[in-house]
């Protein structure tokens, strides 16, 4: 029998989704670290790459993109391993800074293995506000999810977000059901997020949608309760950690985009309603 193991697949990213993506503690293989590496000098990274940062300022309260002010790092040989800090600054208000501790080395080829070891403040993505009113008495769960995918931890992080679909499936249904009400779209689909909503659990549930979503709620062309199923039926018992973290990532990411759509969706139709309520109240002006 062979000794040998099968070595785990280490995800590869470019340097901005490595800044804004991976957690503390995760090594990925970044395509395109060393793009302005001349040859037999040290690395730098490249300057244009600008992450997209939350920045609490006052000014921004948002995603921002951050610009590259100092880098420092050891200046060793391709054969070895370079740590490194990266101090970036936010574009907008030119206040808020955040800083990156790294290690890399150069895989024999263009590409660099590269491991994040910290960042202050703290990696972390934050709640919007949508999701919380879409998660609503889960925001607890939710945020645990969210603190073990922010320290790398894929079953924990995979298992807590599951747990919030399934407890809150009804409220998720009820915000689509209403959502769908407002476009226009068949009844039938209707009918068959209402039967779906009895079901148990999120999974069975989404199974038993055939009819496709309106335009409106796709997320690039795909149907979000369907990208959901997929993640989360792919199950904790055949993957490794990594990949529970990937898929806790990916169902993080559709349910922030989901509860965008689904928030603009009613909203539009609240202002629609609001105008048109306007514009019936006015009387006809008596002609001179
Ligand atoms: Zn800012």
């Amino acid at each position: 029998m062979s000794e040998e193991k099968e070595k785990p697949t280490i995800p590869e990213v470019d340097f901005k989704t490595f800044l804004e993506e991976t957690p503390p503690n995760h090594t990925v293989k970044c395509i395109d670290f060393d793009i302005q590496r001349p040859k037999h000098t040290v690395s730098s990274v490249n300057e244009n790459i600008e992450p997209l940062l939350y920045c609490p300022h006052e000014k921004c309260k948002g995603n921002r993109l951050f610009f590259t002010r100092t880098q420092y790092g050891t200046h060793l040989s391709d054969k070895e391993l370079n740590m490194n800090f990266i101090k970036y600054t936010c574009r907008n208000c030119g206040v808020t800074e955040k800083v990156f501790a790294y290690l890399h080395e150069f895989d024999g080829g263009y590409n660099s293995i590269v491991a994040k070891v910290g960042e202050i403040p703290k990696f972390g993505k934050r709640v919007p506000e949508k999701v919380n009113k879409l998660i609503k008495s889960e925001r607890d769960l939710f945020f645990k999810g969210m603190a073990n995918e922010n320290q790398g931890m894929g079953i924990g992080a995979f298992s807590y977000y599951r747990r919030v679909l399934d407890s809150q499936k009804d409220r998720i249904f009820d915000k689509i059901i209403q959502a769908v009400e407002v476009l226009p779209v068949d009844k039938e689909i209707i009918e068959e997020l209402k039967a779906a909503k009895a079901e148990t659990q999120f999974t069975k549930a989404v199974d038993k949608i055939k009819a496709a979503l309106p335009q409106g709620l796709l997320i690039s062309g795909h149907n979000p309760l369907k990208l959901l199923y997929s993640a989360v039926s792919e199950g904790l018992h055949n993957h490794t950690d990594e990949e529970c973290l990937q898929y806790a990532q990916s169902i993080r990411l559709v349910l922030f985009e989901f509860a965008e759509r689904l928030d603009s969706v009613l909203k539009a139709n609240r202002d629609l309603s609001g105008a048109v309520k306007m514009l019936a109240g006015l009387k006809p002006k008596a002609k001179a």
